[in-house]
């Protein structure tokens, strides 16, 4: 299928872990799959992929690969971008997040917001992704989605508005209310296929009005035009969801919808609040960064049309036995199969050779994307985040925030055909994960790995394994710790030896004080060459050499400032070492008086 802009929706869904994601996303396939059994569309070479595709991830329960995922509901094709919900893995998050353009957050009608929801929701706020509420499983005993609603106002400040009431709760929940129709739906059929509606139940009517009231109170206050039609009481059904759209895009509002993916109920009309209330890729502006313009790196914003040159971001890398896979985003322009680009960071040039869409049960190959679509690039060597435009084209897409490393973990191969593969894997991995890091230790001549977490060097050591059986010792993992200091202190330090031939002199004083701003800062403020200009770097080498191993257990020192503004030197006895030892010593005497304290990441 073809579709237009409008017609496109790329979204994540995200959530607590634990509150159904996997469950719900596993029904859209189902009743999507439906549409699809119509339309019959089948992979050429017939390879399945679903979105847990890797076996380890099955075993773990876990969702890690942010894998895009094309689905049809109604006459629109939406693409399912995975949002990892493991705090492991925030880089994937990141990633899907740069590449959709709305979003599900999924809470348990139970459980409500958590501290994880409360996560999640801080990244899709940092993108301005537009969001719809989804209070999954209503079924369950203690579930009270309304209390929930009330905490997405509370807790995460949504203006969250009810578009249903349930009917019935617990293990008496039969359907949802819709307040804009206001009509009672039932999910029948084995699987909750059929969509059946009906007149709301007396019982409930007069809860349904109030609600109905509040929500048309809610969509007033995003569009005055729409005010008046709702204060003569003839709003129309189309009206209400247009305001709901518009309030949704314009993150002034959250529509909060609910249900239960394990009992089959309430899908079916969320999906349909994702083609009506979230954008498409051209509802959102996009900028790129033009690398061309030198110093002067102008932000450029990219115009939502298949007609404009292409520029398409590179945002996962995956392998798999059809080979290497690059799902990419299209940010500006089209991509045809022969289409020349450009990968902007390394300046190669390729030509798009197979381009596939990927379904939940099969790969299908295509002639053409269009702008706004997320598809895959087959055999194409690439970082993840790469840019890819048109030769004309300088543009990057702004970078992504990269978290640096809180763990470390020491391994060993433990034969050779383990040490080539691990090498393999490790480079492989890097690519694809820029907060996955490794190096070897000068120290110890020992590969460290370093990663978000315990359980994320756990998954890599695993896919080593398995994907590369690579045999490995595995040493304790340490924590990332910093150490930094809490209040400022003077220091004037000498250092001073005299050992038969040349001495050594030299003496620094000034000041070490917090620094909030960035790690480390050098400040000269030496006047009348108290110390020599020629050793004023010396004494910042001095210092810097402090840097790495603090004296309170052994961890990088960072946020400190440290200005010199006195000292003395020697004709003879000075030089580039001795300032640098003095350097050493007034750093370890201030430090340890400027009540140091470790950092946990
Ligand atoms: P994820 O960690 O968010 O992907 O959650 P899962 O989809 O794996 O679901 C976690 C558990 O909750 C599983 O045991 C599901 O069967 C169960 N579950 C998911 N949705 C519902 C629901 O709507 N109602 C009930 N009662 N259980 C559900």
């Amino acid at each position: 299928m073809t579709s237009s802009i409008s017609q496109l929706r790329n979204i994540g869904i995200s959530a607590h872990i634990d509150s159904g994601k996997t469950t719900l996303t596993e029904r859209i396939l189902f009743y999507c799959k439906k549409i699809h059994a119509i339309h019959e569309v089948k992979g050429k070479d017939g390879v399945g992929a679903t979105m847990d595709s890797m076996e380890l991830e099955r075993e773990r329960g876990i969702t890690i690969s942010s894998a895009a995922t094309n689905v049809e509901w109604r006459d629109y094709s939406i693409n399912i971008i995975d949002t990892p919900g493991h705090v492991d893995f925030t880089i994937e998050v990141e990633r899907a997040l740069r590449v959709l353009d709305g979003a599900i957050l999924v809470l348990c009608a139970v459980g409500g917001v958590q501290s994880q929801t409360i996560t999640v929701d801080r990244q899709l706020r940092r993108y301005q992704v537009p969001k719809i509420a989804f209070i999954n499983k209503c079924d369950r005993r203690g579930a009270d989605p309304l209390k929930v609603a009330q905490q997405l106002r509370e807790r995460l400040g949504h203006q969250a508005v009810l578009m249903q009431l349930p009917l019935g709760l617990e293990d008496k929940l039969e359907g949802v209310i819709d307040l804009i129709t206001m009509r009672a739906l039932y999910f029948d059929g084995k699987s909750g296929e059929t969509v059946r509606e009906e007149a709301i139940p007396e019982n409930i009517l007069d809860q349904a009005k109030k609600a109905h009231e509040d929500m048309i109170d809610h969509l007033s206050l995003v569009s005055d035009e729409l005010a008046a039609s709702f204060l003569d009481g003839n709003a129309t059904v189309e009206q209400m969801r247009a305001a709901v759209r518009r309030g949704t895009l314009s993150l002034a509002l959250t529509p909060v919808l609910l249900g239960s993916a394990y009992k089959n109920k309430g899908i079916q009309p969320l999906l349909n609040g994702v083609v009506d209330y979230l954008p498409h890729p051209g509802d959102r502006q996009y900028l790129a960064v033009d690398v061309g313009a030198g110093a002067a790196e102008a932000a450029v914003p990219l115009l939502a049309s298949n007609e404009a040159l292409p520029v398409a971001l590179a945002f996962k890398l995956e392998d798999g036995a059809y080979g290497q896979l690059t799902y990419i985003r299209i940010y500006q322009g089209s991509i045809t199969k022969g289409t020349e680009l450009t990968n902007t960071r390394s300046g190669r040039r390729l030509k798009v050779g197979r381009l596939v869409r990927m379904h939940a049960d099969a790969m299908e190959e295509i002639e053409t994307a269009g702008c706004g679509d997320i598809v895959a690039l087959f055999g194409v060597d690439c970082h993840t985040g790469d840019t890819f435009t048109h030769a004309s084209l300088q543009l990057a897409m702004t970078s992504m925030f990269v978290p640096e490393p809180v763990i470390s973990l020491a391994i060993k191969p433990k034969d050779n055909k383990s040490t080539d593969n691990m090498s393999k894997a490790l480079n492989r991995f890097t690519k694809e994960d820029p907060t996955f890091r490794s190096f070897v230790d000068p120290e110890s001549n020992q590969t460290i790995v370093r990663g978000m977490g315990e359980l994320h060097l756990d998954i890599y050591i695993e896919r080593m394994r398995r994907e590369y059986s690579v045999e490995l010792e595995v040493g304790k993992p340490q924590v990332a710790f910093r150490e930094t200091i809490t209040c400022a202190t003077r220091f004037d330090y000498t250092h001073k030896k005299q050992t038969g031939g040349a001495g050594q002199y030299g003496r620094i004083a000034g000041v070490l004080e917090p620094n909030e701003e960035s790690d480390y800062e050098f400040v000269d403020k030496i006047k009348g060459g108290a110390i020599p200009m020629e050793f004023i770097p010396s004494c910042d080498k001095g210092f810097r050499a402090c840097l790495p191993r603090g004296t309170l257990i052994g961890f990088p020192i960072v946020g400190v400032r440290i200005t010199i503004d006195d000292g003395n030197s020697h004709p003879v006895d000075s030089s580039d070492n001795a300032f640098q030892q003095a350097g050493i010593g007034a750093f370890r005497q201030a430090y340890a008086k400027a009540k140091p304290i470790i950092l946990e990441p």
